[in-house]
């Protein structure tokens, strides 16, 4: 098989427009940020009906700034879960605050709002959920119990642009909500990353954070009231941005219809029948996932040789197939601070056995029955 035949996991697309304008800012002699990152900010603002956003270099920093915006700090404790990227646990210990990692929901595979709960205590600050493959949780639950213990909710929606909550797109409600426009994600700026804000205070406190914590007034005016970092978004990925929001309906629709051939696609091979879990269709509550991504649960532990001797099939037929994410509480650093196996069931399972199978846009509709053909294939073989 060629290489250019492959079908990996995901694939930016940039369209001959974007490539048009980023060279309009290279050659502008501004190229750092400037007037995209405030068109972006203002069109972001508009899709979240008009709620302050701010762009950031990254999903990483945004939430990082959401943190020290919400004060937290050495002492505190911040509820999220285990299946995630490091990102999400990485900036609570940046910010000198533990993680405390409760299980997800077996079937939703986000995080379980009744083991929220019960991890609350008084050192708790804020919950930081995660919306796997862009499935939102229950957001009724998740506010209601926000409010009646007074925590903040920094929402890592890294993967959830356009993903709604009963008619109303994520971002466009909430507290603190954090974007990634990384490269895989379905926005993408290469790197880059936004956040929602509740009123202008917050907006200006964390343009403070975003930029040294400097305040600049008249020509030569210049303070520094709190210290910053450097998280500022430039105007070549702005302009990136810019280019990919045209397409977002366009994207969440396409995307939609490939999961829709992927749920075809597995009946037809009869993946269910060989121990594959498929992803939790639209869920009754109200959530609708912008499908970031699909992905399957394998009968990982009857299979000769497991997950990796799947991917190295498909790989073999020509497709690409990620692990998004093993449990993060058995990492070495996490078991150095006696998080054990046996402690977050559900998560320990989904981290062994998930596997994301190709999706985006411009990947073909026959696509996920080539997919889907292929792993049935390796399973048949691999199962003990
Ligand atoms: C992508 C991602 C991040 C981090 O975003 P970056 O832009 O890569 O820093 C955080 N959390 C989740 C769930 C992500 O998918």
């Amino acid at each position: 098989m060629s290489l250019s035949a492959f079908l990996p996991f995901t694939k930016p697309d940039i369209d001959a427009e974007t490539i048009a304008d980023v060279s309009l800012v290279l050659a502008s002699g501004w190229i750092t940020s400037g007037p995209k990152v405030a068109e972006f900010e203002a069109q972001l603002s508009a899709l979240f009906g008009g709620r302050p956003v701010r762009a950031f270099s990254n999903g990483t920093a945004t939430m990082e700034v959401a943190l020290r915006l919400a004060g937290i700090g050495p002492g505190d404790e911040v509820i999220t879960t285990a299946i995630t990227w490091v990102a999400t646990a990485n900036v609570i210990l940046a910010v000198g605050a533990k993680p405390v990692f409760v299980d997800v929901d077996p079937q939703t595979r986000n995080i379980d709002l009744a083991a929220v709960e019960a991890a609350i205590t008084p050192r708790t600050k804020a919950i930081m959920p995660v919306y796997l493959a862009g499935l939102p949780v229950d957001m009724d639950r998740l506010y209601r119990i926000a409010d009646q213990h007074g925590l903040r909710v920094i929402e890592d929606a890294a993967q959830a642009i356009d993903s709604h909550w009963n008619s109303q797109r994520i971002g466009s409600f909430g507290d603190l909500v954090s974007f990634s426009f990384q490269a895989n994600k379905n926005i993408t700026c290469a790197e880059g990353g936004c956040l929602v804000l509740n009123n202008a205070a917050e907006a200006e406190a964390v343009e403070r954070l975003r930029l040294q914590g400097v305040v600049r007034s008249g020509l030569d005016g210049m303070d520094v009231e709190i210290p910053g970092g450097k998280f500022n978004l430039t105007d070549i990925n702005a302009a990136i941005g810019l280019g990919q929001l045209k397409h977002l309906d366009a994207v969440t629709r396409r995307r939609a219809e490939l999961a829709q051939a992927y749920f075809a696609a597995a009946a037809a091979t009869g993946l269910e029948a060989l121990g594959i879990e498929l992803p939790p269709q639209i869920n009754s509550l109200g959530a609708i996932t912008n499908w970031h991504m699909f992905q399957v649960l394998l009968p990982a532990s009857r299979l000769q040789g497991g997950r990796a001797a799947v991917m190295q099939m498909l790989r073999d037929a020509g497709i690409g197939a990620g692990v998004h994410y093993p449990a993060l509480h058995l990492f070495s650093f996490y078991r150095d601070q006696g998080w054990r196996e046996g402690m977050l069931s559900h998560s320990e399972r989904i981290g062994r056995s998930i596997l994301t199978l190709p999706l985006f846009p411009a990947m073909s509709d026959a696509d996920p029955l080539r997919v889907c053909r292929a792993l049935a294939a390796s399973c048949q073989q691999l199962l003990k």
